[in-house]
């Protein structure tokens, strides 16, 4: 299987593994190493950060509208790529090749919208206090940063941070997930062929703890965006702290779902099919915890059961799958231990529950029902193919129900087209709802959560201003 040379890329210069220590790639659907990722020294981190302290101070300077230019011009190259860098991602990811595309597609869309942003980053006049002075406000990059991106989404969320960090005219250190670097070097060539300084952007890969520990504690750094669980994510906010550093922090979830007893359950379990084994269920927005009003709890049930039964579990590369295998053996041990954990607890194990076959990482697409409160599952976000669906009685109790944990990323709500009351849409306590849809992340909306799930937000003009610093210019 012809995957790819992978390298970091330091001071504009490729470095492959030969004089480094490497860690193998592995495609989930076989097992198989299919590639070598070098591993950065202290020295290469140190390099990454004097190229990006001068990429920074090449590429602020460069005029907004050509910084537009080169951004754009990445993302059509991008797009014309877009087959053989959704192949790429299949075999480091495992997700189905038609959903790879797509999401290479929204990587494109994320550097078009970042590219558009750039001429809009404005400042503001203040009206003064005297006629002979000014009050100017002046919004700048805020200097290199260092981004880490996990392996779920390995192209759309490196596009994510590198987009609007370049758009607002800083300079960037990515390190992206050793377990698929491929999509996001896919990335980077494509910025580079597009024109970008190559200070401008850097990538390592390595340990990620001595990788985000160095590159966060060095003062040039000015920024920190990450992606992942959220205890990494704590010890991520709590390094940054120590330099006073901001971050934005996209953690974990565990998306509640709540299906009203006015709901076409029929509709809802199609819906939620799709997007409960979309990526086999390795996205942080992913519906998990469905309650259901009892008035419709069983029908949705067999419904969502059978649907789920019905899904094409399969190789990747094969375009009649519809779910691949999960990325990687930590998250088959995780489906696994949580499923055993569950049924032992009392839940009802409705479908799945199995690894399928003996290659691969591939586990079938699985139903808990009636789950207890003590199950792992209820608690701990599975990030793989488990839903559990669980019933309530009224909507007082399905609001404490989706507000019960320490998360709020993602929340859904099912019912009759225009009869949520409005009270329902202010008490869910996350940062985004979907209402009748499943759909709550595009480049041009907000993206981001409450409590544990972290803070700061990603896409739409938030994602650019998150790069950006307020300067007041008093002018005597
Ligand atoms: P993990 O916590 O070990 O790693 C998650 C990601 O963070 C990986 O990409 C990893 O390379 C990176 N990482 C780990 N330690 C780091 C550090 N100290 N500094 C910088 N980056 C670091 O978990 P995992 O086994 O890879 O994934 C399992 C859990 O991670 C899931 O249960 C899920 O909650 C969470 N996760 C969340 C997202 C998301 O989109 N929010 C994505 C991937 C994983």
């Amino acid at each position: 299987m012809i995957y790819r040379d992978i390298y970091l890329f330091v001071d504009g210069e490729r470095i492959g593994p030969r004089d480094r220590e490497t860690r193998p790639v592995l495609n989930p659907a076989t097992g198989e190493e299919i590639g070598l990722v070098p591993l950065a020294t202290g020295a290469d981190l140190d390099k990454a950060v004097a190229s990006a302290q001068v990429g920074f101070e090449t590429w602020r300077v460069v005029p907004a509208i050509e910084r537009a230019a080169i951004i754009r011009e990445a993302s059509d190259i991008l797009r014309d790529r877009i087959d053989a860098v959704a192949r790429l991602m299949t075999l480091e990811e495992g997700k189905p090749i038609g959903d790879a595309k797509l999401e290479v597609a929204a990587a494109c869309d994320a550097l078009l919208w970042s590219a558009e942003e750039c001429k809009r980053i404005y400042g503001r006049v203040i009206p003064a206090r005297s006629r002979t002075t000014r009050n100017i406000v002046l919004r700048e990059p805020i200097g290199p940063v260092a981004v880490f991106t996990p392996w779920n989404f390995p192209a759309s969320m490196p596009a994510r941070k590198i987009a609007p960090a370049l758009a607002a005219g800083c300079a960037c250190i990515i390190k992206a997930a050793e377990e698929t670097p491929a999509s996001c070097l896919a990335i980077i060539e494509a910025l580079l062929d597009a024109g970008l300084p190559p200070r401008a952007i850097n990538a390592v890969f390595g340990e990620p703890s001595a990788v985000s520990q160095h590159l966060i504690r060095a003062p040039e750094i000015r920024k920190i965006s990450f992606t992942g669980s959220v205890p990494v994510g704590k010890e991520i906010a709590q390094l940054a702290a120590l330099g006073v550093k901001p971050a934005t922090l996209e953690l974990g979830g565990h998306a509640p779902v709540l299906v009203l007893s006015d709901a076409d359950a029929e509709t809802v379990a199609s819906q939620a099919v799709a997007a409960k084994f979309r990526n086999a269920g390795q996205i942080c927005t992913s519906p998990t915890r469905f309650y259901v009003h009892d008035s419709i709890y069983e029908s949705f049930l067999g419904k969502f059961a059978a649907r789920a039964r019905e899904l094409r579990v399969g190789t990747g590369l094969d375009s009649d799958s519809e779910m691949g295998p999960v990325a990687n053996p930590r998250r088959l041990q995780a489906m696994k231990d949580l499923v055993a954990d569950a049924v032992q607890a009392g839940a009802r194990l409705v479908t799945g529950g199995n690894q399928i076959g003996n290659v691969g990482f591939f586990y079938a697409p699985t139903i808990l029902a009636d789950v207890p409160p003590s199950a792992a599952v209820s608690t701990v976000e599975p990030f793989g193919p488990i839903a559990i669906v669980n019933r309530f009685s009224s909507e007082t109790e399905a609001i404490k129900l989706a507000n019960q944990l320490p998360f709020g990323l993602a929340a859904y709500v099912f019912t009759s087209p225009g009869k949520l009351g409005a009270s329902l849409v202010d008490r869910v306590e996350c940062g985004l709802l979907g209402i009748n849809t499943f759909a709550v992340s595009y480049a041009e909306t907000p993206f981001g959560g409450v409590k544990e799930s972290g803070y700061g937000s990603e896409g739409g003009l938030e994602g650019v201003e998150a790069y950006l610093t307020t300067k007041f210019v008093a002018l005597a």
